[in-house]
């Protein structure tokens, strides 16, 4: 079996269950998040930083541990689905890439006992997958090595992560500056038809006039 580094909430062989952005009947406008299973249920933080929330929520996450990267403020990592009275860290507690953070479930909206890894940017949930140094695309049979992964690869990735978030918002927003643009032109387009159609009448009736 081939085992690479990866940096993900278990230790040791995984599956990848449900890749960000697959369409389902629970997930009405699209998977937020990536799910994991694995044999061995302990969960891990995957990445340096502080807790936010250890929160509940049943129609949803279940328990939940939200956690904010060092030196990144705009990006939280959250762990879904876990047993319900499993979570070992508390709000402000600061934890590092191997704290236990709790036992992989099923609480809140899930089927069956995984992990559902979020990313989320300003509040937007991005894909983890490059983060997580994984594929995103279904796979059973994975191993995580080791933890090689350390502190300057997290602010490396979570940099990239960052400058990808903002160029494709930017991107947005100059293609949504465009299509106003064409908007007003077409509007412009009207009104000077109009004229052309005015004074095209107008010569119709002198021409009248001269016969
Ligand atoms: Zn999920």
């Amino acid at each position: 079996m081939a085992s690479y580094t990866t940096n993900i909430p278990v230790n040791n062989v995984f599956n990848v269950t449900a890749v960000f952005g697959q369409s389902g009947s629970m997930w009405k406008n699209g998977h937020k998040g990536v799910d994991i299973t694995a044999d061995n249920k302990s969960l891990y933080s995957i990445c340096d930083g502080e807790v936010t929330v250890v929160g509940w929520d049943a129609d949803g996450w279940g328990r939940y541990v939200s956690i904010k990267p060092n030196g990144f403020e705009r990006i939280r990592i959250i762990l879904c689905h876990l047993v319900k009275d499993s979570v070992k860290v508390k709000v402000g507690d600061k934890v590092t890439r191997v704290t236990k953070i709790g036992t992989m479930g099923t609480t809140g909206n899930s089927t069956g006992v995984h992990v559902h890894v979020e990313m989320r940017v300003d509040n937007t949930a991005v894909d983890p997958t490059p983060y997580m140094l994984i594929a995103n695309k279904k796979a059973s049979g994975l191993e995580d090595t080791d933890y090689k992964f350390n502190s300057s690869d997290q602010n490396a990735a979570l940099t990239a992560v960052l400058a990808a978030f903002d160029t494709k918002n930017s991107s947005e927003s100059s293609h949504a500056e465009c299509e106003k643009k064409i908007k007003s032109l077409e509007a412009e387009l009207e009104s000077v038809k109009a004229k052309l159609s005015a004074a095209e009448s107008k010569i119709q009736n002198v021409k009248k006039i001269i016969a």
